[in-house]
């Protein structure tokens, strides 16, 4: 039976008031009864053009015809054939801009909840299958490395398990998960999840190496002379970039890579953990995407009492996902539109006492259709703060490439593959996600995982 409602069934959420005062997670997902109405708002369309929207085709339809039936697990089978990381999609992806954007019930008001949907057959799936099934482990003779253990590694190393290859994911810090654990905050994506994704694949015979910097321990060279009969390279974008403004040496400067990570992986927030952050009264962040939503809200949770996201384009530009920056402001975090950094200025101490910017005005769209920001003239004024985050993009980290001969990388940094292919430079390494795309989404380093798995095992079929 067709639900005619217009708009997406509600999502029960923490209370603002509630959330800014600790680090649990926001959205509570929906209930069975909750799931089944949204599912009947699906016209189970004959093309439908929210599959071929999400980067790996997920078979929308045929999932959520199986909410409303109640046949949860099943559903859940359906997203796992082609996702890896369905809990992890439904809570992160930007659904906007994919599946969601391209739902024919966006027309005459809102499209499927297809990424709440997404969740619920994920959670329904954790919470009914906490044992775990250790695959029994056959013979494997090929061996692959897989480096870096964000979401294109894992879902690299998944896929080649299940081809009975014999999978080390090296991992440089002590927990397994990229961005994941390192970079999304436990009020978005809790920890809880990508463990057990991790042990999904554990189950599987992935072998995981933490705390194993490739370049440094090991070369890439040598786990290939190693017996190592291919390498994936997942190593992301981790290397934040910096405004280049005067200012920025000053104590209270962070990068938002420095401060989520303290916060997220070294766990700043919870008194049991000695992690040192600065306790922050007034904060500036400087940028518009996931990144700078993500270190805003949790400044907020930290203590800060006033923080501003500061960017130079106007809200209809912020590339975040529309709901982080409804969270954002719910949780009264200010935006400071059209606005430029140009100085960050110090107290004789050393530490942040403002930030001095611009006004900025939109000018003509560029070839990507963006307009680009320019300065009004005479428009300086000073925001005072004592912290500034900045969160304006980043790019690989170059230890694997400088260490590696024969791995070519373009002019930011990021290794070059075959325009349709995972294939490097390298004979025998093959690379995929943000180390690639530079900074991009889950589901397309997920979705280059998975296609770099096709092609490793096409490769070791080959060289037989
Ligand atoms: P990563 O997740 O970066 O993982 C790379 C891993 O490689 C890391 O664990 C790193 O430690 C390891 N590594 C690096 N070098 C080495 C080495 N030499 N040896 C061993 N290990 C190494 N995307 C969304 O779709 N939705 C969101 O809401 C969203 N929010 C985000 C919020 C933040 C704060 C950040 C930083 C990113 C966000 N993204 C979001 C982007 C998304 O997380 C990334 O695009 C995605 O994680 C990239 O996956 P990856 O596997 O390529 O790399
Ligand atoms: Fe359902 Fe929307 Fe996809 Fe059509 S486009 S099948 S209505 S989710």
């Amino acid at each position: 039976m067709l639900n005619p409602q217009t708009t997406k069934t509600k999502m029960r959420e923490l209370a603002p008031e509630i959330r800014r005062q600790n680090f649990e997670e926001v959205c509570l997902g929906y209930t069975p009864d909750e799931a089944k109405n949204e599912a009947q708002r699906c016209l189970n369309c004959k093309n439908p053009r929210c599959v071929a929207a999400c980067p790996v085709n997920v078979q929308i339809p045929n999932f959520i015809s199986l909410i409303a039936q109640g046949r949860y697990e099943e559903a859940y089978q359906t997203i796992r054939s082609t996702n890896t990381l369905p809990a992890v999609c439904g809570r992160v992806c930007p659904q906007e801009n994919q599946c969601e954007g391209a739902c024919v019930r966006g027309s005459k008001g809102e499209p499927v909840a297809i990424g709440r949907l997404e969740r619920f057959a994920a959670d329904m799936h954790n919470a009914n299958n906490a044992e775990h099934k250790v695959s029994s482990r056959t013979k494997r003779d090929k061996k692959v490395a897989v480096i870096g253990s964000g979401p294109s590694g894992l879902a690299c190393a998944g896929d080649l398990a299940k081809a009975c290859v014999d999978v080390t994911v090296f991992e440089a810090f002590h927990v397994a998960g990229g961005v994941l654990v390192y970079g999304i905050p436990e009020f978005r994506l809790p920890k809880s999840i990508v463990e057990q994704e991790i042990r999904e694949l554990e189950d599987l015979g992935v072998h995981f190496e933490l705390n194993a910097v490739i370049g440094r321990a090991e070369t890439v060279d040598e786990l290939l002379n190693d017996g190592f009969d291919a390498v994936f390279l997942g190593t992301g974008a981790g290397l934040p970039a910096f405004m280049n403004i005067p200012g920025e040496e000053y104590s209270g400067v962070f990068s938002a890579n420095e401060y989520l990570t303290r916060c997220n992986l070294m766990k700043a927030y919870r008194t049991e953990y000695d992690t040192p952050i600065l306790k922050s009264r007034c904060v500036a962040i400087i940028g518009g995407g996931n990144v700078a939503m993500d270190a805003a809200r949790c400044a907020v949770r930290l203590g800060a009492e006033s923080v501003c996201i500061v960017y130079r384009r106007s809200e209809n530009e912020l590339p975040a996902r529309l709901e982080e920056i409804q969270h954002a402001k719910e949780e009264g975090i200010e935006f400071c539109f059209l606005t430029a950094p140009t100085e960050i200025l110090g107290d004789e101490n050393g530490h942040v006492r403002g930030l001095k910017c611009l006004k900025m005005e939109l000018g003509e769209a560029d070839e990507r259709g963006r307009r680009a920001p320019i300065p009004i003239a005479d428009s300086e004024f000073e925001l005072a703060v004592d912290t500034v985050i900045v969160a304006i993009g980043t790019s690989p980290n170059p230890l694997i490439s400088r260490t590696t001969p024969d791995l070519q990388v373009d002019h930011r940094g990021r290794l070059i593959t075959g325009s349709a292919s995972t294939k490097t430079t390298k004979r025998a390494v093959f690379a995929g996600g943000d180390a690639v795309t530079g900074s991009a989404t889950v589901i397309l380093a997920m979705g280059a995982g998975k296609q770099a798995a096709r092609e490793i095992i096409d490769f070791l079929t080959e060289e037989q």
